[in-house]
């Protein structure tokens, strides 16, 4: 399994699955959610209606729609408080749980949003640490999963990601 870095727009990303940093009604908001929902189109919003919510760190799975991407894995992040609300242990298992959902529909390719460091106010380095630790840790479980990928949609994001995985493989 692969773990690489690149800067876009994960709506464009043509791979089996992309995760959508979500809030826990899953009806759409700002942000990456909102990009995703707008190009996915209205079947999305239909679907995720039917999904009743989320909770954080938790994760459930739609169609892609008018994406091009098959499927579409709904993550809500935490909201960042102040560190003492459980914020890194839900960070972790969003992209845990997030992966098992990827293995499930028997993903191949899965790209992620830097999950929670927009809105939700997470801090980048730490994000960082968190979500590429958890992608290299669960190299071992992974039968279907041959890359995943962080899209950063900033060229801090990007360079902040990198350098953490550098870091992490050395
Ligand atoms: P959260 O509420 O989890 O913090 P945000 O959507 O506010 O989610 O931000 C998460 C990250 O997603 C931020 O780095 C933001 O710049 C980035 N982002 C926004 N739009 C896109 C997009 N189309 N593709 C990839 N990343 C995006």
């Amino acid at each position: 399994m692969k773990v690489e870095i690149i800067q876009g727009d994960i709506t464009k990303s043509h791979v089996d699955a992309i995760v959508n940093a979500a809030n826990t009604t899953l009806m759409g908001g700002g942000g990456v959610d909102g990009a995703i929902h707008q190009a996915a189109g209205a079947k999305l919003d239909l679907a995720c209606a039917k999904l009743q919510g989320c909770a954080s760190g938790k994760a459930k799975t739609t169609l892609g729609y008018l994406l091009p991407a098959k499927w579409i894995i709904h993550t809500p992040g935490p909201i960042w408080q102040d560190g003492m609300h459980h914020e890194p242990e839900i960070l972790k298992n969003s992209y845990l749980n997030s992966l098992k959902e990827a293995e499930k529909h028997q993903c191949q390719t899965v790209d992620f949003p830097s999950i929670s460091t927009g809105v939700y106010h997470f801090p980048l380095k730490q994000a960082a640490q968190i979500a590429l630790s958890t992608i290299i840790n669960f190299k071992q479980q992974a039968h279907y999963i041959k890359r995943v990928r962080i899209v950063a949609f900033d060229i801090i994001t990007k360079e902040v990601y990198q350098e953490v995985l550098e870091d992490l493989l050395q």
